[in-house]
C-alpha cells in the first residue's frame, strides 16, 4: 500500500502531524521505534502557549487528560545569586509540568482516536528514487530494520519528526545538527526530602556553564524533575567535568533549600537540536518537524510547544500538496508559515541567550530592573519561560 504520509516518530511533533493530517482526509502511517506509553528525556516543563495551541486543535488539557502539575509562576536565580520570583496570572490556559510518559501517550492516543494507523517499527534511512527529470533524489518512503532484513514502506510525502537523533535527517544531510547548534542536557527525577515544594518552575543560571542553568520543576505526586541544560558546548569541554558531576554539583549548591534524594535510573541524558537559521525545513521532498528539524528554542531548550507548531504547520503544507499545489509551492507554504509566528519568537529567544543571559553583568542588571520595573519583570517571565506569544 501506498500511504499519503508516513510520519516518523510519535513524539508531540508527529502525533499532532499524523491526527491533522488524517482530519483532513488522508491516509497516514505513524510509526515509531519505541511501543507507547515511552518516557522520553525532558525537562517535561511546558509554558501556557502549549494549552493555548492544543485548545485551538480543539484538544482538551484538563486534570483527567494526563497527570500534571499546575504551574503558578517561575523561580529565577541570576548567576550572582541575585533572585526573582515572577508569578503567572491565573488562567485557563496555564504553565505546567507534565511528565512525558502522560503527555506523549495523551497526544500518541488522540491520533489513534482520529484514526492514524501507528506501528512499532525502527526505521533506518529514508527511501529515495532519482528525480525523473535528473533533479535531486527525493524521499518517496521509509525502510524499516526488521531483524536482518530491510523491509520498504512508500508514501506520496514523508514527515520527519523522529527527533533530535533523526535517521530520517542523517540519511539526507549526514547529521541533524551542527556542535554550536547542540544543547546539551542531563535529567532526573527525585523526591525532595523537605516536605512541600512550591508550584514554581526553578532556573539557576551557572556561571562556570554560561550560558547554561540548572532547573528543579515540580512533577506532581511529590516529586521533582531535575536538570541542567548547557547550551555552549566549548564551555561544557572546557569543564572536562561530565553531565553526571555537573548535576551533583548542582544539586550539591541547593542542598540548603532543597535537599533531593534522586532515583538514579532515571538520570539521564540527550541531545537539544537547537534553533538558529531560518534555512527552508524540507528536504529532498521531506518535512523536517520538531527536534528533527532543529526547533527547539536556543534560550531554553524548549522544545515541546515548537513540535507541536511544526507539525500542525507540516500537516497544512502537506495537505495542500496532496491536493495537488506542487512540491516548490508547498514547501514555501511550510516554511513561510512557520518562519512568520514561530520562526520570529525563535529568533528573540536566541538573541536574548546571546545579548543578555550570555553577559552575565548584563543578566543581573536585567534581573535587578526585574525586581523593580514590571514591564521588565513581565519580559523577563516570557522569555525565560520559552513563551511564544
Ligand atoms: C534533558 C532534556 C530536557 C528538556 N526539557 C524540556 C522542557 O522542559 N520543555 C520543553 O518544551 N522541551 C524540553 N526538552 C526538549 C524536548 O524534549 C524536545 O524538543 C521534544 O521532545 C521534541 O519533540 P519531537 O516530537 O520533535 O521529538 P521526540 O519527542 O524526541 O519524539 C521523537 C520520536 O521518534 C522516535 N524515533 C526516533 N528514532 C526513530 C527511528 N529510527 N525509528 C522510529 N522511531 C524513531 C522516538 O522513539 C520518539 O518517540 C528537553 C530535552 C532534553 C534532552
Amino acid at each position: 500500500m501506498i500511504y499519503d504520509a508516513i510520519v516518523v516518530g510519535s513524539g508531540p511533533g508527529g502525533a499532532i502531524a499524523a491526527s491533522e493530517l488524517v482530519r483532513r482526509g488522508h491516509s497516514v502511517l505513524m510509526v515509531d521505534r519505541a511501543a507507547f506509553p515511552r518516557d522520553k528525556v525532558c525537562g517535561d516543563g511546558m509554558p501556557s502557549s502549549v494549552i493555548q495551541k492544543l485548545t485551538e486543535l480543539d484538544i482538551k488539557v484538563n486534570s483527567r487528560a494526563f497527570q500534571h502539575q499546575r504551574i503558578e509562576g517561575i523561580y529565577l536565580q541570576s548567576y550572582s545569586g541575585r533572585s526573582l520570583v515572577i508569578p503567572e496570572r491565573p488562567s485557563n490556559m496555564y504553565s505546567m509540568v507534565a511528565p512525558r510518559l502522560n503527555f506523549d501517550y495523551f497526544l500518541h492516543q488522540h491520533a489513534l482516536a482520529c484514526g492514524v494507523r501507528f506501528e512499532v517499527m525502527d526505521v533506518v534511512e529514508p527511501l529515495l528514487e532519482n528525480g525523473s527529470d535528473g533533479s535531486d533524489k527525493h524521499v518517496v518512503g521509509i525502510i524499516e530494520r526488521r531483524g536482518t532484513q530491510r523491509v520498504e514502506h512508500e508514501a506520496r510525502v514523508v514527515i520527519a519528526a523522529d527527533g533530535a537523533s533523526s535517521v530520517i535527517v542523517r540519511g539526507l544531510r549526514g547529521r541533524v545538527a551542527s556542535p554550536e547548534e547542540t544543547a546539551v542536557a542531563i535529567r532526573a527525577y527525585g523526591t525532595p526530602r523537605t516536605p512541600a515544594i512550591e508550584p514554581l518552575v526553578r532556573f539557576y543560571y551557572l556561571r562556570h556553564l554560561t550560558p547554561g542553568y540548572g532547573w528543579i520543576f515540580p512533577a506532581g505526586e511529590s516529586r521533582v524533575n531535575v536538570g541542567l541544560g548547557l547550551f555552549d558546548q566549548a564551555v561544557y569541554k572546557a569543564g572536562r567535568k561530565d553531565l553526571k558531576t555537573l548535576l551533583a554539583e548542582f544539586l550539591d549548591s541547593v542542598s540548603s533549600e532543597f535537599s533531593i534524594e534522586l532515583d538514579a535510573q532515571t538520570v539521564k541524558s540527550w541531545p537539544i537540536p537547537v534553533w538558529t537559521t531560518m534555512e527552508s525545513r524540507v528536504v529532498n521532498g521531506a518535512y523536517l518537524v520538531g527536534d528533527a528539524g532543529r526547533f527547539a528554542d536556543a534560550l531554553t531548550g524548549g522544545g515541546i510547544f515548537p513540535a507541536i507548531v511544526t507539525g500542525h504547520l507540516a500537516a497544512i503544507a502537506v495537505d495542500r500538496h496532496l491536493h495537488g499545489a506542487s512540491l516548490s509551492d508547498a514547501t514555501r507554504l511550510y516554511d513561510e508559515s512557520w518562519r512568520q509566528g514561530l520562526g520570529r519568537s525563535l529568533k528573540r529567544l536566541l538573541t536574548v541567550r546571546d545579548t543578555v543571559i550570555a553577559r552575565p553583568r548584563v543578566f543581573d542588571g536585567v534581573m535587578l530592573a526585574g525586581t523593580t520595573l514590571p514591564f521588565t519583570k513581565k519580559l523577563l517571565l516570557s522569555n525565560l519561560a520559552g513563551q511564544h506569544a
